[in-house]
């Protein structure tokens, strides 16, 4: 392993799925930075070894994916942000310290505002459906934004709990059998669970019972268009991508690791799309 240039990476299990490398790899070769940026399979038993041995290894700093991104706190210094969401996703050493923050909340909403100018308008009820380590980030920036009424759904309604407990009054939970009940009242929906990715089923929801006027935002990015963006499409329901996400959750990373600030480009967008379909089961194209 080369120790002369600056070297990230992405942290997960799994992690063969993220698009991470691509993107920052393209912004090494766009920036003319002679960086390196990998992909490392952690388990989280072996999580906090692998963090203490990260200089060692050659890093300046990582990418957090599931299921690190709320144990990362006990092992880093937090920035405000990272600890009032209770997770982070971006570690960088700094003077012998590693450091923590999480730059999911600022792509979430960068890339809401983006596909849907004036989203949060007139949203007085959001539905996240999700509670790890995204779903704190999505429910973190809905509260910025000013949604009165975040209902969390997820599967361990303990976890759900979790949040409510985190974040207070704004934020209610639900059972996840009772999803589709709570649709007729939401104008935006958000998917912050893995369902949808390979090798997880579908989201079984039935998106009929939304509004016309609502937005649905999908976390996954492969499929780049999920089955449940399929339906709200269907729908003519304004949608919002998980790659638009991951781009924009990426770029504070980038500059924070190697110095210069990327830019999301259509042909980086067109990379990625093109890499994404190649990574489609045929079924689903
Ligand atoms: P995580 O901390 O491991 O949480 C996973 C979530 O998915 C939990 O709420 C879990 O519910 C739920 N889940 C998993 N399998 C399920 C199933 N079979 N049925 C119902 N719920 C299920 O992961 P994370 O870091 O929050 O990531 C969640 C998703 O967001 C992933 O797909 C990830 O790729 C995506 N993401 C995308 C971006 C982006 O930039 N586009 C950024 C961050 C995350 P339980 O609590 O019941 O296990």
């Amino acid at each position: 392993m080369s120790r002369s240039v600056p070297a990230a990476c992405v942290i997960g299990w799994p992690v063969e799925h993220s698009r991470s490398p691509l993107i920052h790899n393209y912004w090494l070769k766009a920036c003319r930075v002679a960086g390196e940026y990998r992909r490392e399979a952690v388990a989280p038993d072996r999580f906090r070894d692998f963090l203490q041995s990260l200089a060692a290894r050659g890093y300046a700093g990582a990418n957090l994916i599931f299921p690190h991104k709320e144990a990362a706190l006990a092992f880093s210094q937090p920035d405000d942000r990272a600890r009032a969401v209770g997770a982070a996703n971006t570690l960088w050493l700094e003077d012998g310290e590693l450091r923590a923050t999480n730059t999911d909340v600022g792509g979430f909403l960068d890339n809401l505002d983006a596909c849907v100018p004036g989203w949060d308008r007139d949203c007085e009820t959001a539905l996240v459906l999700g509670a790890g380590g995204a779903a704190r980030a999505v429910v973190h920036g809905l509260l910025e934004r000013g949604t009165p009424r975040i209902v969390v759904i997820n599967r361990t309604s303990r976890r759900a709990q979790a949040l409510q407990e985190w974040f207070g009054a704004r934020v209610r939970v639900a059972a996840w059998e009772e999803r589709n009940q709570w649709l007729g009242g939401a104008r935006l929906l958000v998917n912050a669970t893995k369902l949808g990715m390979p090798g997880e089923s579908e989201l079984a929801i039935d998106i009929a019972r939304l509004p016309a006027d609502a937005v649905v935002a999908d976390l996954v990015y492969l499929p780049l268009v999920t089955p449940l963006l399929r339906a709200a499409t269907a729908r003519d329901l304004r949608i919002a991508d998980g790659l638009g996400m991951l781009l924009r959750q990426a770029a504070p990373q980038f500059q924070l690791w190697f110095g210069k600030k990327p830019e999301i480009t259509r042909e980086l967008r067109s990379l990625l799309e093109q890499d994404l379909a190649r990574a489609q089961p045929p079924a689903q194209q």
